[in-house]
């Protein structure tokens, strides 16, 4: 069984065949998604979807490459969709330094800063993106000891991941994982500990092999969980079962 716990069913990528697809997961063996808005629309409609099916649950927060448009205002919108039962985290928020056209590193702290300190508000684990700007992100991460979530999409190195793992944070692993050449997100899988890791499509994109370049969706995780099982000496129900009850645990489900 699988609890994707970074998906984005809102997507464009999903119009022509959206219901179709999230009901077949359940009988591939998915009994949970997470899913995450990354603009404020993207926000809205996932807290629609988590509304419509039972097994989906909600992110919100505006990713770093729409932190221009974060202000009291966007917080407030945030702050009252979050009052649904079914969001369960803020997400996906923090910085992106790979895209030059992204806002500038001040406003994407601005906005990550302002998300964080709503997360800590309600008392609501966060979703962390993280892209070529570990140091910036781990230094606000560090502003905010209360808060815990999962860095998702690891990309950094053992050491970042050991810095993440110390402010209480979880690890959450893509298809990233599968690829050949993924040699230093397998030295972090070897050293994160069983209950701290996740796994995630962030789908529609990074689906693992032998899907890649495909659209991705939920469970396409199957490939990830055997990955992860060869690198920790895991049977494959062993780490579904652990990956599943981090991901609860996380997000409060079942309490
Ligand atoms: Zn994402």
């Amino acid at each position: 069984m699988i609890f994707d716990s970074h998906a984005h069913y809102d997507d464009d990528a999903f119009n022509e065949d959206r219901e179709k697809i999230i009901l077949g997961l359940k009988d591939k063996g998915v009994i949970g998604v997470l899913n995450c808005g990354a603009s404020l629309e993207g926000a809205r409609r996932s807290v629609e979807l988590s509304s419509e099916y039972d097994f989906i649950y909600s992110a919100v927060g505006i990713h770093p490459e729409y932190a221009g448009i974060v202000n009291e205002e966007v917080i407030e919108e945030l702050r009252n969709l979050a009052q649904n039962p079914k969001v369960k985290a803020i997400g996906e928020i923090g910085l992106d330094y790979y895209y030059e056209e992204n806002p500038p590193r001040d406003i994407q702290k601005a906005a990550f800063k302002l998300q964080m300190e709503l997360a800590r508000e309600l008392k609501l684990p966060v979703v962390i993106h993280d892209r070529d700007a570990h140091k910036d992100t781990l230094d606000i991460l560090k502003e905010f000891p209360e808060v815990i979530g999962t860095v998702h999409c690891f990309s950094g190195s053992v050491e970042f991941a050991v810095e993440c793992l110390k402010l209480g944070y979880y690890i959450g692993f893509t298809g990233v994982i599968t690829f050949k050449n993924a040699k230093k997100i397998a030295e972090v899988a070897k050293v994160v500990p069983m209950d701290r890791i996740l796994v995630e499509t962030d789908c529609p994109y990074m689906a693992p092999e032998p899907n890649r370049g495909k659209r991705n969706q939920s469970d396409y995780i199957e490939f990830i969980i055997e990955k992860i099982s060869e690198i920790k000496g895991k049977t494959i129900e062993e780490i579904e079962n652990i990956t599943i009850f981090n991901i609860k645990e996380l997000l409060k489900i079942n309490k």
